[in-house]
């Protein structure tokens, strides 16, 4: 047992399909948030093994994938600079942007290094005075006390040399435009687990509420979805709309107060452009006046940088729930994990990463 061998347990999978069949009376679309839980449902073909009334869509919950396109050439131009030590957690690295990607700068002699948490680049700041770190701040709620944590951190110990390229969303911004969409076909949601470890649960009651649709914060293992799924349906077949917590052995209503209350110092909600989306009002965080001096945008002046994405890359549909990546003309043909037109493809928790790891053979 690794603490993981018990939630993967095909036989303790198999009450829970039979449980769910023996729910379902009609159809029902039920949206999975987060592209980790994608990964998951992909891999362990856990929506194959469904009955076929129920089909799940895959959500918008994906911080690389949606990163807007002006952003990564923000980060190119940035990292492009001499004086300059660009760090960012691997999975930005081979993201498209409009004309190249944080990789070429690297093999082009760019100082752009992976790092797995931003205290690791505020290290890097701290050890390389006379250079510039900046740090590519990207994620949901779940990355943005530890992000908050670093702005802070180099404020108190006078560090004049880092700063933070922000791209941080926000997920229940993103449920209602999911949600008020005339292209809507969502019935349920599974909610990801890790977002309402730092948030809590309560922004999605009134979500629940006007949009009629039950919510269900999930983990990320197949039986957490299964369990998910089962309290979807069965919400959903018993005419209720409210918000479950499936996670209950990390997820507390009231969410993390300490990281919440460090975000609110350093963050401000703000309109934010999602890659292949558009703006969404209100729904990303930038920083706060007072720590202007750790904005990289500001730093380094980069306004008006930024070219237009692939026009053949259908991500922002695939994002949305309204097509799946097989879908995609270019998929596999003209986009590939080594040639990528859209970030959905070689983020780790990109919708057509996981079809082209685990499904690109498939025939149906
Ligand atoms: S397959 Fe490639 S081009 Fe198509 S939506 Fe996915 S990332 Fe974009």
């Amino acid at each position: 047992m690794r603490f993981v061998d018990e939630y993967r347990d095909a036989a303790a999978a198999r009450p829970w399909i039979e449980a769910i069949r023996a729910l379902v009376t009609r159809p029902w679309a039920i949206m999975e948030v987060c592209g980790g839980q994608t990964h998951s449902i992909v891999r362990f073909g856990i929506d194959e093994l469904l009955p076929p009334e129920i089909r799940l869509i895959h959500g918008p919950g994906c911080p690389v994938c949606v990163t807007p396109v002006e952003l990564v050439d923000k980060a190119v131009a940035i990292a492009s600079r001499p004086d300059v030590i660009f760090c960012s957690f691997g999975d930005m690295l081979r993201v498209p942007g409009s004309g190249s990607d944080l990789l070429e700068v690297k093999s082009r002699g760019g100082d752009v290094r992976i790092v797995y948490s931003p205290l690791d680049a505020l290290k890097v700041a701290q050890d390389n005075p006379l250079r510039k770190v900046v740090f590519f701040a990207v994620g949901f709620e779940t990355t943005a006390p530890a992000n908050a944590m670093a702005v802070a951190e180099a404020r108190r110990r006078g560090l004049s040399n880092f700063s933070v390229l922000v791209s941080h969303v926000l997920v229940p911004p993103a449920l209602e435009a999911v949600l008020s969409s005339p292209q809507r076909q969502v019935d349920g949601l599974l909610a990801a687990g890790h977002v309402c470890a730092i948030m809590g649960t309560g922004e999605y009651e009134p979500i629940a509420k006007r949009h009629r649709v039950p919510i269900v914060v999930t983990a990320f293992e197949p039986l957490d979805l299964l369990q998910g799924i089962h309290m979807v349906i069965r919400q959903l077949e018993e005419g209720r709309h409210e918000v479950e917590n499936q996670y209950d052995r990390l997820v507390r209503p009231e969410g993390n107060l300490p990281a919440r209350e460090l975000v609110r110092e350093v963050f401000r909600v703000k309109d934010r452009a999602w890659r292949g989306i558009g703006v969404i009002p209100m729904s990303g965080l930038g920083l706060r006046e007072a720590y202007a001096a750790f904005d990289a945008e500001r730093v380094f002046d980069v306004e008006g940088v930024g070219g237009p994405e692939s026009p053949h890359c259908r991500s922002g549909l695939v994002l949305q729930g309204i097509i799946r990546p097989r879908e995609c003309p270019a998929f596999g043909t003209l986009c590939t994990p080594d040639n990528p037109l859209g970030a959905t493809m070689v983020s780790n928790e990109g919708a057509c990463a996981a079809y082209y790891r685990y499904r690109r053979h498939a025939t149906d």
